[in-house]
Protein backbone atom coordinates (compact mmCIF):
# COMPACT_ATOMS: atom_id res chain seq x y z
CA UNK A 1 0.00 0.00 0.00
CA UNK A 2 1.43 3.32 -1.24
CA UNK A 3 -0.97 6.58 0.00
CA UNK A 4 -0.41 10.45 -0.66
CA UNK A 5 -2.63 13.05 0.86
CA UNK A 6 -2.28 16.99 0.45
CA UNK A 7 -2.57 18.37 3.68
CA UNK A 8 -2.27 21.69 2.18
CA UNK A 9 -0.89 23.47 -1.07
CA UNK A 10 0.25 26.82 -2.58
CA UNK A 11 2.33 29.74 -0.82
CA UNK A 12 0.30 29.46 2.53
CA UNK A 13 1.89 26.22 3.72
CA UNK A 14 2.79 23.06 2.19
CA UNK A 15 2.55 19.63 3.38
CA UNK A 16 2.07 16.07 2.31
CA UNK A 17 1.57 12.59 3.98
CA UNK A 18 2.94 9.79 2.85
CA UNK A 19 2.36 6.57 4.35
CA UNK A 20 2.72 2.40 3.88
CA UNK A 21 1.37 -0.45 6.06
CA UNK A 22 4.57 0.20 8.00
CA UNK A 23 5.22 3.54 7.83
CA UNK A 24 4.11 7.52 8.02
CA UNK A 25 5.68 10.21 7.01
CA UNK A 26 5.46 13.88 6.49
CA UNK A 27 6.87 15.81 3.49
CA UNK A 28 7.32 19.56 4.36
CA UNK A 29 5.49 21.39 7.46
CA UNK A 30 4.38 24.76 6.13
CA UNK A 31 1.61 25.17 8.17
CA UNK A 32 1.52 26.05 12.00
CA UNK A 33 2.42 23.20 14.08
CA UNK A 34 -1.80 23.50 15.28
CA UNK A 35 -2.77 23.45 11.88
CA UNK A 36 -0.32 20.40 10.57
CA UNK A 37 -2.01 18.48 13.77
CA UNK A 38 -5.88 19.17 12.75
CA UNK A 39 -5.04 18.41 9.52
CA UNK A 40 -3.70 15.25 10.58
CA UNK A 41 -6.57 14.53 12.75
CA UNK A 42 -8.99 15.51 9.97
CA UNK A 43 -7.45 12.78 7.60
CA UNK A 44 -7.38 10.21 10.51
CA UNK A 45 -4.18 9.97 11.85
CA UNK A 46 -2.11 11.65 14.66
CA UNK A 47 0.96 13.88 14.34
CA UNK A 48 2.12 11.11 17.30
CA UNK A 49 2.29 8.47 14.40
CA UNK A 50 4.41 9.91 12.26
CA UNK A 51 8.05 8.58 12.06
CA UNK A 52 9.48 10.89 10.13
CA UNK A 53 9.48 14.43 8.44
CA UNK A 54 11.62 15.60 5.15
CA UNK A 55 11.75 18.82 3.75
CA UNK A 56 11.71 19.83 0.26
CA UNK A 57 13.73 23.67 0.81
CA UNK A 58 14.03 26.15 3.24
CA UNK A 59 11.32 28.38 2.36
CA UNK A 60 8.79 29.10 4.75
CA UNK A 61 5.86 28.05 2.87
CA UNK A 62 7.36 24.45 3.92
CA UNK A 63 9.09 24.83 7.35
CA UNK A 64 6.97 27.39 9.20
CA UNK A 65 6.06 24.56 11.55
CA UNK A 66 9.31 21.96 10.76
CA UNK A 67 10.45 23.27 14.29
CA UNK A 68 7.40 23.04 16.52
CA UNK A 69 6.20 19.50 15.19
CA UNK A 70 9.59 18.07 15.49
CA UNK A 71 10.05 18.71 18.86
CA UNK A 72 6.80 18.13 20.14
CA UNK A 73 6.40 14.75 18.94
CA UNK A 74 9.85 13.97 19.05
CA UNK A 75 10.32 13.63 15.19
CA UNK A 76 13.43 13.45 13.27
CA UNK A 77 13.37 16.24 10.30
CA UNK A 78 15.62 15.33 7.03
CA UNK A 79 17.00 18.19 5.06
CA UNK A 80 20.19 18.71 2.99
CA UNK A 81 22.76 20.28 4.09
CA UNK A 82 22.23 23.85 2.54
CA UNK A 83 18.51 23.56 3.86
CA UNK A 84 19.79 23.13 7.34
CA UNK A 85 22.43 26.08 6.99
CA UNK A 86 19.34 28.25 5.02
CA UNK A 87 16.46 27.36 7.32
CA UNK A 88 18.89 28.98 10.35
CA UNK A 89 16.75 29.86 12.98
CA UNK A 90 13.36 28.75 12.01
CA UNK A 91 15.27 25.12 12.80
CA UNK A 92 17.85 26.09 14.86
CA UNK A 93 16.67 25.08 18.46
CA UNK A 94 16.40 21.19 17.21
CA UNK A 95 18.32 19.04 19.84
CA UNK A 96 21.26 17.64 17.58
CA UNK A 97 19.49 14.11 17.58
CA UNK A 98 16.49 15.03 15.62
CA UNK A 99 18.57 16.47 12.70
CA UNK A 100 19.53 14.32 10.22
CA UNK A 101 21.06 14.75 6.47
CA UNK A 102 20.54 13.65 2.91
CA UNK A 103 21.87 14.29 -0.30
CA UNK A 104 20.46 15.82 -3.24
CA UNK A 105 20.13 12.66 -5.29
CA UNK A 106 20.48 10.25 -2.46
CA UNK A 107 17.55 7.46 -1.44
CA UNK A 108 16.04 7.13 2.34
CA UNK A 109 14.59 4.35 3.29
CA UNK A 110 11.65 4.12 5.96
CA UNK A 111 10.51 1.01 6.91
CA UNK A 112 10.67 -0.47 3.38
CA UNK A 113 9.37 2.40 2.23
CA UNK A 114 11.61 4.03 -0.45
CA UNK A 115 12.01 7.97 -1.03
CA UNK A 116 13.98 9.19 -3.85
CA UNK A 117 15.13 12.83 -3.79
CA UNK A 118 16.54 14.75 -6.62
CA UNK A 119 17.29 18.61 -7.50
CA UNK A 120 15.11 20.59 -8.50
CA UNK A 121 15.70 24.29 -10.22
CA UNK A 122 14.26 26.74 -7.25
CA UNK A 123 15.91 29.57 -5.75
CA UNK A 124 16.32 28.02 -2.23
CA UNK A 125 19.18 26.49 -1.08
CA UNK A 126 19.47 22.73 -2.03
CA UNK A 127 16.16 21.81 -3.33
CA UNK A 128 14.74 18.50 -4.25
CA UNK A 129 11.31 16.81 -5.29
CA UNK A 130 10.77 13.09 -4.16
CA UNK A 131 9.71 9.86 -5.62
CA UNK A 132 8.06 7.23 -3.34
CA UNK A 133 8.56 3.19 -4.39
CA UNK A 134 6.60 0.71 -1.89
CA UNK A 135 5.55 -2.77 -2.78
CA UNK A 136 5.85 -2.14 -6.74
CA UNK A 137 3.49 0.95 -6.94
CA UNK A 138 6.10 4.44 -7.25
CA UNK A 139 4.38 8.34 -7.18
CA UNK A 140 6.38 11.69 -7.34
CA UNK A 141 6.25 14.67 -5.89
CA UNK A 142 7.60 17.57 -7.42
CA UNK A 143 6.60 21.44 -6.87
CA UNK A 144 8.63 24.30 -6.55
CA UNK A 145 10.79 24.90 -9.69
CA UNK A 146 11.14 26.71 -12.56
CA UNK A 147 11.59 24.18 -14.90
CA UNK A 148 11.43 20.33 -15.78
CA UNK A 149 15.03 19.44 -16.13
CA UNK A 150 16.03 16.62 -18.31
CA UNK A 151 17.08 14.78 -15.14
CA UNK A 152 13.55 15.30 -13.52
CA UNK A 153 11.62 14.45 -16.79
CA UNK A 154 13.64 10.66 -16.20
CA UNK A 155 12.68 10.70 -12.76
CA UNK A 156 8.70 10.85 -13.95
CA UNK A 157 8.75 8.36 -16.32
CA UNK A 158 6.50 5.10 -15.40
CA UNK A 159 5.17 6.42 -12.17
CA UNK A 160 1.84 5.21 -10.95
CA UNK A 161 0.87 8.77 -9.58
CA UNK A 162 2.39 12.33 -10.30
CA UNK A 163 2.04 15.22 -7.57
CA UNK A 164 3.43 18.35 -10.28
CA UNK A 165 3.23 22.00 -9.72
CA UNK A 166 1.27 23.96 -11.43
CA UNK A 167 1.92 27.61 -9.86
CA UNK A 168 0.29 30.04 -12.21
CA UNK A 169 -1.49 30.97 -15.41
CA UNK A 170 1.26 32.40 -17.59
CA UNK A 171 -1.10 35.30 -19.06
CA UNK A 172 -2.30 36.05 -15.85
CA UNK A 173 1.42 36.33 -14.00
CA UNK A 174 2.28 38.93 -17.27
CA UNK A 175 -0.98 40.79 -16.73
CA UNK A 176 -1.89 40.69 -12.80
CA UNK A 177 -0.47 43.22 -10.13
CA UNK A 178 2.92 41.39 -9.33
CA UNK A 179 5.85 43.73 -9.48
CA UNK A 180 7.87 43.30 -12.41
CA UNK A 181 10.64 41.96 -10.22
CA UNK A 182 8.65 39.33 -8.89
CA UNK A 183 6.56 38.21 -12.27
CA UNK A 184 10.40 37.68 -13.10
CA UNK A 185 11.04 35.62 -10.25
CA UNK A 186 8.56 33.25 -10.72
CA UNK A 187 8.21 32.88 -14.12
CA UNK A 188 12.10 32.42 -14.10
CA UNK A 189 14.43 29.53 -14.71
CA UNK A 190 14.45 28.94 -10.90
CA UNK A 191 10.57 30.11 -9.82
CA UNK A 192 7.77 28.01 -10.32
CA UNK A 193 5.86 25.61 -12.76
CA UNK A 194 3.58 27.35 -14.56
CA UNK A 195 0.22 25.33 -16.07
CA UNK A 196 1.40 24.74 -19.41
CA UNK A 197 5.02 24.02 -18.11
CA UNK A 198 2.98 21.14 -15.87
CA UNK A 199 1.37 20.09 -18.62
CA UNK A 200 3.94 19.79 -21.40
CA UNK A 201 5.95 18.03 -18.61
CA UNK A 202 3.21 15.25 -18.04
CA UNK A 203 2.56 15.15 -21.87
CA UNK A 204 6.09 13.65 -22.01
CA UNK A 205 6.27 11.37 -18.76
CA UNK A 206 2.70 9.99 -18.34
CA UNK A 207 2.33 6.14 -19.60
CA UNK A 208 -0.87 3.26 -19.16
CA UNK A 209 0.94 3.02 -16.10
CA UNK A 210 -0.26 6.18 -14.45
CA UNK A 211 -3.51 6.48 -12.71
CA UNK A 212 -3.42 9.75 -10.72
CA UNK A 213 -2.30 13.03 -11.34
CA UNK A 214 -2.51 15.98 -8.94
CA UNK A 215 -1.77 19.63 -10.01
CA UNK A 216 -0.09 21.59 -6.59
CA UNK A 217 1.00 24.51 -5.17
CA UNK A 218 -1.50 26.96 -7.54
CA UNK A 219 -0.76 30.57 -6.99
CA UNK A 220 -3.84 32.23 -5.41
CA UNK A 221 -3.14 35.22 -7.31
CA UNK A 222 -2.29 34.09 -10.50
CA UNK A 223 -4.38 31.01 -11.23
CA UNK A 224 -7.71 29.10 -10.73
CA UNK A 225 -7.99 25.28 -10.17
CA UNK A 226 -10.63 25.54 -13.08
CA UNK A 227 -7.82 26.84 -15.54
CA UNK A 228 -5.12 24.65 -14.10
CA UNK A 229 -6.95 21.78 -14.81
CA UNK A 230 -8.47 22.76 -18.29
CA UNK A 231 -4.88 23.69 -19.45
CA UNK A 232 -3.61 20.26 -18.33
CA UNK A 233 -5.92 18.55 -19.61
CA UNK A 234 -6.72 19.98 -22.99
CA UNK A 235 -2.70 19.28 -23.80
CA UNK A 236 -3.07 15.81 -22.73
CA UNK A 237 -6.07 15.15 -24.81
CA UNK A 238 -4.19 17.20 -27.99
CA UNK A 239 -1.32 14.65 -26.85
CA UNK A 240 -3.64 11.94 -27.44
CA UNK A 241 -3.79 11.13 -23.61
CA UNK A 242 -7.35 10.46 -22.54
CA UNK A 243 -8.68 11.88 -18.70
CA UNK A 244 -11.36 10.17 -16.77
CA UNK A 245 -11.42 6.99 -15.23
CA UNK A 246 -8.07 5.68 -16.29
CA UNK A 247 -6.54 8.56 -15.30
CA UNK A 248 -7.27 11.18 -13.03
CA UNK A 249 -6.54 15.06 -13.26
CA UNK A 250 -7.48 16.96 -9.64
CA UNK A 251 -6.19 20.10 -8.16
CA UNK A 252 -4.98 20.33 -4.68
CA UNK A 253 -7.12 22.46 -2.30
CA UNK A 254 -4.72 25.47 -0.38
CA UNK A 255 -5.76 24.82 3.18
CA UNK A 256 -7.26 21.78 3.49
CA UNK A 257 -6.44 17.97 3.44
CA UNK A 258 -7.50 17.11 -0.27
CA UNK A 259 -6.69 14.24 -3.25
CA UNK A 260 -6.16 11.64 -1.52
CA UNK A 261 -3.57 8.25 -3.43
CA UNK A 262 -4.14 5.51 -2.71
CA UNK A 263 -2.12 2.53 -4.44
CA UNK A 264 -3.02 -0.94 -3.02
ZN1 LIG B 1 6.54 26.72 -2.01
ZN1 LIG C 1 9.86 27.51 -2.67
Amino acid sequence: MLELYMLASGSSGNAVYVATENTKILIDAGLSGKRLAKALAEIGTDAAALDALLLSHDHLDHIYGAGVLAKRYHLPVYATQPTWNAAGKRLGGLPADLRRFFAAGEKLVFAGLEVETFPVPHDAAGPVGFIFRQGGRAAALVTDLGYVTPYIMDCLQNLDGIVIEANHDEEMLFNGRYPWPLKRRIGGKTGHLSNVMAAECLTQVISPKTKQVVLAHLSAENNLPSLALDTTCSRLEAAGIATGKQLTVRVAARHEPSCRILFT
